[in-house]
């Protein structure tokens, strides 16, 4: 691998829009350019390319139409009140999209500083159209697959070419979750016994296409998403594309966030999650309290499963203290209410949930200093008379 050539920032090749776009802030619905990194077996990355966002074309038996060889990311780009752009924890990305692409053979050697270099420089260009109001966001979408030909016998395993594009969007789930916000009563989940989502052993947590694509049939009207089962206890594992967590009351005095360990490979690692505990942890801990004030002091994060039954029977005893979601898609969101074998669950509310939203969302636009660092200002990108000229040119 180590011959291969590597990715390198340096040597993007930039196509400006041609001179007949008119930027339009607040009427786009996706980002105007996208970019695109080739890679073959022989001679590694090729030349990674920002151009206008374009249609792609692959050979009918590339491994991506025939076996869903295809991995993704999903990150969201932020306007601060200043005006300047942020990712949230963009290397926690790249480290998860080099693990999924691991798992499905294709290539994951790539320099993270690279790839962000490259990032930055992707949303710098959308800047005029990244909205900088509460909750919303240019949604990137990095994706990773196999262009080469892939079915029947291959002599390895291993993809022969791929691609890693990333393109953006500013539609992602509009007017999906109305609640969110914490206001109302939360969304209402179905708990699926018909598909599961992930097993030990399977793919569940790696974010892959096919992960995705043979549960969307699973959804039922009325509900927001299916709250994915697996085993005979029914464990809950996660809801939809975002992770579960309940809050209950501990015998001693403490209130425990509780969300599924990684262990059994079933759960996605989110960053949004991994975000929260390390959040209310420190906070436990009385390391950083900065951000969570109005969180009480004695609290404490717990990895294990979730039976339905524990949810059934702590809202009967009343140690259930509310239950959310958490994504960069939803941030976080208060759960209202569970459908389960036909009846109806009701789940209280908690004022902790907004807290912890407002929490992470400020740390995302940059209005509260978690002092990790966790907030990446894109630096910006001044290519001259980048709009509006019809030249191609290498940038270095
Ligand atoms: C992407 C995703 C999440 C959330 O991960 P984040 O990094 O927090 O966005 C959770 N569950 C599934 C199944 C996902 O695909």
């Amino acid at each position: 691998m180590s011959s291969l050539g590597p990715l390198k920032a340096s040597s993007l090749y930039f196509t400006p829009l041609p001179p007949s776009h008119v930027v339009q802030p607040g009427k786009e619905t996706h980002g105007r350019y996208m970019l695109t990194i080739p890679w073959n077996r022989v001679s590694g990355w090729g030349q990674p390319k920002i151009a206008a966002r374009q249609d792609l074309t692959f050979d009918p038996l590339a491994g991506v139409l025939q076996y869903a060889v295809t991995c993704f990311e999903g990150m969201k780009c932020y306007k601060t009140d200043k005006g300047d752009l942020r990712l949230f924890r963009p290397n926690k990305n790249f480290d998860r999209l080099k693990r999924s692409a691991a798992r499905l053979g294709l290539p994951h050697d790539w320099d993270n500083d690279e790839l962000l270099e490259l990032f930055a420089k992707l949303v710098a260009l959308e800047a005029p159209i990244v909205p900088d109001t509460d909750g919303s966001s240019l949604y990137l979408r990095p994706t990773l697959l196999e262009t080469s030909e892939g079915f029947g016998i291959k002599e390895d395993a291993y993809a022969a070419e791929a691609l890693l594009y990333v393109a953006t969007t500013l539609n992602l789930g509009q007017g999906l979750y109305p609640s969110s916000d914490g206001e109302g009563k939360g969304i209402k989940l179905d708990a699926c016994k018909e598909y599961i989502r992930a097993w030990p052993g399977g793919t569940g947590s790696y974010k892959l296409g096919a992960n995705y694509g043979t549960v969307n049939i699973a959804k039922k009207p009325g509900y927001a998403m299916s709250l994915w089962l697996h085993g005979q206890e029914d464990f809950i594992s996660e809801a939809g594309g975002m992770n579960v967590w309940i809050i209950k009351q501990a015998a001693d005095g403490f209130l425990e966030f509780v969300t599924m360990g990684l262990e059994n490979g079933i759960v996605l690692p989110g960053v949004t999650r991994e975000s929260i505990i390390e959040l209310i942890t420190d906070h436990g801990e009385g390391k950083k309290d900065f951000p969570l004030d109005g969180m009480p002091k004695k609290v404490r994060v717990v990895q294990r499963d979730i039976p339905m039954s524990e949810i059934i029977e702590s809202l009967a005893d009343g140690t259930m203290k509310g239950m959310f979601g958490c994504g960069t898609g939803v941030v976080v969101v208060t759960v209202g209410g569970i459908q389960y074998q036909g009846k109806q669950h009701t789940i209280p509310s908690n004022p902790l949930i907004k807290l912890l939203r407002d929490t992470v969302t400020g740390i995302q636009r940059g209005k509260v200093d978690e002092g990790r660092g966790w907030s990446f200002k894109v630096p910006e990108w001044n290519v001259e008379g980048k709009e509006g000229q019809d030249e191609e040119r290498v940038v270095v």
